[in-house]
C-alpha cells in the first residue's frame, strides 16, 4: 500500500502546497481523498490522472477539502472514451454539494457537448455514495471502513480506513481526538492526519485564526491518537501554519514526544509505503 500527500496545505495559501488530498494506492485500486486546491496537478505529479481513479472519498465538506473536486469532475469527464461512472464516496451533503458543481459546470459541459459531437455524448456521470459511520463498503480488493470524526460545528464528518492485504491506514480528516476515532485507527499500519501548530497559532492575535484550535488535533494530540491505538507510522499533513523549508525537523520533534513510531511528514508528493 503506498500513501502519497497530494496536498499538504490547508485554507492559508501558500505558492508550494496544494489544499488537503491524499492518494492511496493498493491491490491496484487508485483512491483519492478529498479534493483540496490544485489535486489535478498533483495528481499528474504522483504519475495519475482523474479518469484513472478508482474512487474519491470525501472526509467532510469543508471547502479547502472539495475545492477542486470539480477540476475532478471535469478532467474525468474528457478523458473517458465511454461513459464511465466517477464514485465518490462522503458524508451526507456530498449529493447536494456534487450537484452544486454539476449546476456550476453546466455551460462548460455543454459547450463540450456541442463541439465534440461524435466522441463526447454523455454528460459527466458522478455516482454518489452517502456514507455514515459504521458503513463498510468495498472499492475492489481494497475493505473501507467509516468512523465518525469531531470537528464541531463541522457535520457530519468522517474518517476513512482502507485495508488491503492485511495493511490498513486511516485518513482522520480536520478534527480533534475522540473516542470513535480511537477505534478505527486501533491496531492500523499507518495514520494519516490533519494537523496544527497551537505554538504557532497562538502567536497570531486574530479572532478568526485562534478559533482554528477548537477544532483540530494538534501535532501532540495526533502523536497521542497514533500511540493509543498502537500506530506503526504517523503521517501528518494540512500543517496550519504553512510548514516553513527547514522546519521540518521542529514539527517531528513535537509529534515525537508523545509517538516512538516512524513520523512521515513533508512537502506536496511526499510518498510512504506499508
Ligand atoms: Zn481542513
Ligand atoms: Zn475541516
Amino acid at each position: 500500500m503506498e500513501i502519497t500527500l497530494l496536498g499538504t496545505g490547508s485554507p492559508l495559501p501558500d505558492p508550494r502546497r496544494g489544499g488537503p488530498a491524499t492518494l492511496v494506492r493498493a491491490g491496484g485500486q487508485t483512491i483519492l481523498v478529498d479534493a483540496g486546491r490544485a489535486v489535478v496537478m498533483r495528481l499528474a505529479g504522483a504519475g495519475t490522472l482523474p479518469v484513472l481513479l478508482n474512487a474519491v472519498l470525501i472526509t467532510h465538506l469543508h471547502s479547502d477539502h472539495i475545492t477542486d473536486l470539480n477540476d475532478v469532475i471535469t478532467s474525468h469527464w474528457v478523458m473517458t472514451g465511454i461513459e464511465t461512472p466517477l464514485n465518490v464516496y462522503g458524508p451526507p451533503g456530498t449529493q447536494t454539494v456534487v450537484d452544486g458543481i454539476l449546476m456550476m459546470l453546466a455551460p462548460d459541459i455543454s459547450y463540450r457537448l456541442a463541439h465534440h459531437t461524435d466522441t463526447l455524448t454523455y454528460k459527466p456521470k458522478i455516482v454518489v455514495t452517502e456514507v455514515k459511520p459504521g458503513a463498510t463498503f468495498a472499492i475492489g480488493d481494497v475493505q473501507v471502513k467509516v468512523a465518525r470524526t469531531h470537528h464541531q460545528p463541522v457535520e457530519p464528518t468522517v474518517a476513512f480506513r482502507l485495508e488491503h492485504d492485511g495493511k490498513s491506514v486511516v485518513l482522520g480528516g480536520d478534527g480533534i481526538p475522540c473516542d470513535t476515532l480511537d477505534e478505527i485507527c486501533a491496531g492500523a499500519d499507518a495514520y494519516v492526519q490533519t494537523v496544527i501548530r497551537e505554538d504557532l497559532v497562538k502567536l497570531v492575535k486574530n479572532k478568526r485564526f485562534l478559533d482554528i484550535l477548537d477544532y483540530h488535533s494538534t501535532v501532540e494530540q495526533a502523536a497521542q491518537t497514533a500511540t493509543k491505538a498502537g500506530i506503526k507510522k504517523l503521517i501528518l499533513t494540512h500543517y496550519v501554519p504553512s510548514m516553513q523549508p527547514g522546519q521540518e525537523d521542529e514539527w517531528r520533534a513535537f509529534a515525537a514526544k508523545y509517538f516512538d513510531g516512524e513520523i512521515v511528514l513533508g512537502d506536496d508528493l511526499t510518498t510512504t509505503t506499508i
